[in-house]
């Protein structure tokens, strides 16, 4: 027999060895496993349990850990869980005998005391003894009781590192699903959480991006280069905003540029010191392309509608003077220029219409047989006027060139945009050729000059609208850019596609393609 003092002494080690065991590890089988261990050792019983309410199914009690028990043993116990602590005084000893007959256990006195945490039940504790004559004292249920309270502090525990991580795992999932980039920096700088997004925008893939400095990674830079994010970094300005926005371009590790803006949201210290910090990163590529393309529009279009308008008014002031005599001839040419700049309005005016009817949803075309050849020469003597000696017209088509499917007036406006760009971008003058032949349904066609050419830089972009090659010739020669948008629209809209060759200084050819006639399709 153990003394008191040494019965204390013992107890306290097995308290402090449970409680070691609260702190180094939060798997709750393994501490409630040693707690029945020492609470059964500490009462001399010979075999325990404890049980909890399983909250996530219909709070039934359920076996959690056992002492002294195997495995098979454990089903015959299930009975006395359906107990409530009211009950075992009165049918407790009734159902240990169950117990004893059914298991061929020893089982002769039974302790049993609620595991409560703050209050509320969690489980019961159950220790038995194989003694006849030694019932559990006072002193046993005390001790029994300091062991529950340790078994309720782990369930405790558990429960609260569940919830954590259920809660974690939920903000997981939403800053992976979210359909904005997301990251999570640490009070170094660096990158802690990465999700699907960011990898799209940035090209770095999570492994590669966890744990570098986010400047590296995102490195915002703006126009005029300087890279905010390692030079200018908004969450170490002073003083400190809030939730401190950044605007600027990214490339992408894949070389594309992008627009992007970086919302942050930081976690201070009481001292201002970064804890770490969630960052939301969007893509606003096409809102500033947008955003552009507006203010292009609008300094385009004044441009334009500008220099007839007044080319207009001061020919009409002048010719309406009382006090000039003007001949003839002058009045003609006069009321000429006048023709020429209306014109002009009224081409830039139906551009801008189809322009706007293209963005917004296409054209119509009406279908009918084509003879290109026909076409292109009806086309070119309508630049005859325009076209000084300087140019050369050829048409290269093939005798029996088949008609192309396509809508008259839409052609037409191609192959004028084609060849009056040719005369425009050729200040030398020069052989401008127009010709195609068939291939499988399509008619391939092009218009070939030998102007100034274009960069192979600006090959795609001089398709988009507004865009015009910034050279000398830019400012000498009007234009809106809309030209060869609304070309590429209409070849589009007929089902080909549209294209350039070029060298700077020898010339370009545009090259397309337009399905050809029924009867070359039934063939
Ligand atoms: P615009 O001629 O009104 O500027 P376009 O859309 O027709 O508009 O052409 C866009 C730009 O493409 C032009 O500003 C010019 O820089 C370039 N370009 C078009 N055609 C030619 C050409 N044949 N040779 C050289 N550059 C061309």
């Amino acid at each position: 027999m153990l003394e008191p003092n040494d019965h204390r002494l013992r107890q306290r080690e097995y308290l402090l060895e449970i409680s070691r065991a609260l702190t180094e590890q939060l798997d709750l089988g393994s501490v409630l496993s040693l707690v029945i261990d020492y609470a059964v050792r500490m009462t001399s019983g010979t075999s325990g349990l404890i049980a909890l309410y399983d909250e996530e199914n219909s709070g039934e009690l359920r076996i959690s850990a056992s002492s002294g028990l195997s495995r098979d043993d454990l089903p015959a116990f299930v009975r006395l869980l359906s107990l409530t602590p009211s009950d075992i005084p009165q049918r407790g000893d009734a159902i240990l005998r169950e117990i004893a007959t059914d298991t061929g256990l020893t089982l002769r006195q039974m302790s049993a005391l609620p595991l409560t945490l703050r209050d509320t039940p969690v489980g019961m504790i159950f220790v038995f003894r194989a003694a006849l004559n030694v019932a559990f004292s006072n002193d046993d249920r005390r001790v029994i009781k300091e062991f529950a309270d340790q078994a309720a502090i782990a369930v405790s525990n558990a429960r609260l590192y569940q919830s954590v991580l259920r809660e974690k795992q939920r903000l997981d999932a939403m800053i992976e699903q979210s359909a904005d980039g997301a990251m999570i920096i640490d009070s170094r700088w660096r990158i802690t959480t990465f999700n699907r997004t960011m990898e799209q925008l940035t090209g770095w893939s999570r492994e590669e991006a966890i744990g570098r400095p986010c400047a590296e990674v995102l490195g915002i830079h703006n126009l005029q280069g300087l890279n905010i994010c390692l030079h200018d970094c908004p969450l170490q300005r002073r003083p400190t905003v809030t939730n401190p926005v950044v605007e600027g371009r990214i490339i992408a590790r894949d070389g594309r540029e992008l627009f992007v803006q970086s919302r942050y949201a930081p976690q201070r210290s009481p001292q201002g010191k970064l804890l770490s910090a969630i960052a939301n990163v969007r893509d606003i590529t096409l809102q500033k392309q947008e955003e552009v393309l507006q203010n292009t529009f609008i300094s385009v279009i004044s441009h334009e509608l500008k220099t007839p308008v007044s080319i207009i008014k001061g020919f009409a002031g002048t010719l309406s003077r009382k006090d000039v005599e003007f001949g003839p001839a002058q009045i003609r040419d006069g009321l000429a220029v006048i023709e020429d700049e209306a014109d002009r309005l009224a081409r830039l005016i139906q551009d801008l219409l189809d322009v706007s009817r293209m963005t917004a949803g296409g054209i119509r075309l009406e279908f009918a047989d084509i003879p290109l050849p026909a076409l292109a020469a009806d086309v070119v003597r309508s630049f005859a006027p325009t076209a000084d000696e300087r140019f050369e017209f050829q048409l290269r088509f093939p005798d029996d060139m088949p008609p192309v499917q396509g809508d008259y007036e839409r052609c037409r406006q191609v192959l004028a945009n084609l060849i009056s760009n040719a005369v425009k971008y050729s200040p030398e003058g020069g052989t401008i050729r127009i010709g195609g032949w068939p291939e499988d349904d399509y008619a391939v066609c092009y218009v070939a000059d030998q102007g100034i050419g274009i960069p192979p830089e600006e090959q795609e972009a001089i398709f988009h609208r507004f865009y015009r090659v910034d050279n000398r010739l830019r400012r000498e020669t009007q234009g809106s850019g809309l030209g060869l948008f609304i070309t590429r629209a209409i070849v589009e809209a007929h089902g080909g596609h549209i294209w350039v060759e070029s060298q700077v200084g020898r010339g370009s050819r545009f090259v397309f393609t337009l399905p050809l006639g029924r009867h070359k399709l039934a063939e």
